[in-house]
């Protein structure tokens, strides 16, 4: 047997066969449902490699920003050029969201989700970051700036309970301590 026939080509992430990426009117490019999608399916799983902050800070320069943290000093993030695409999430921000993350690297629909909707998830719930944003979701519910220390405020913590990444419920618990 030859070693082809055992060579899996597949993007780092995975992305639901429901879903496709085009261009989002909330930014740059957004992940869309081209079906309808029950509540709490699967839409996509965040893939790559597992790297410390400094392996990733030599790579970031070329890259550009394609990691998601894991806990401490930890991400997951592409290391070439030709896997950048492949390991993209391509979901934008909104303050009111239609997906969110379980676990670390699993995004699954909060509600029913119609065909031709942007998937969007509350980027509160995944980043600890040093970013602030206009925001142009749209919603109504809209906070009109985000920040990436979105998660340390009371009002999301509390509404957003169980839909935060693991490693910022965790410190979200330790602060609470
Ligand atoms: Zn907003």
């Amino acid at each position: 047997m030859s070693d082809r026939a055992h060579h899996v080509t597949a993007p780092l992430t995975y992305r639901s066969p429901k879903t496709e990426v085009k261009p989002s009117p909330i930014q740059g490019l957004g992940l869309f449902a081209k079906a309808t999608i029950a509540r709490g399916a699967i839409v996509a799983v965040k893939g790559g490699y597992v790297l410390t902050r400094a392996q990733w800070a030599t790579l970031t320069t070329e890259l550009g920003p394609a990691e998601i943290e894991i806990a401490g000093d930890l991400v997951i993030a592409p290391v070439r050029q030709e896997e950048r695409a492949g390991a993209m999430l391509y979901t934008n921000h909104s303050c009111e969201p239609n997906i969110a993350i379980q676990g670390q690297i699993v995004l699954v629909t909060m509600r029913d989700v119609a065909a031709g909707e942007e998937l969007t998830h509350d980027w509160a719930t995944t980043d600890d970051g040093d970013y602030t944003m206009t925001c142009r979701c749209g919603s109504a519910r809209c906070r009109g700036t985000i920040t990436g220390k979105d998660w340390q405020r009371a009002d999301l913590q509390k509404k957003d309970r169980g839909w935060f990444r693991w490693f910022l419920q965790r410190k979200i618990d330790a602060a609470q301590r």
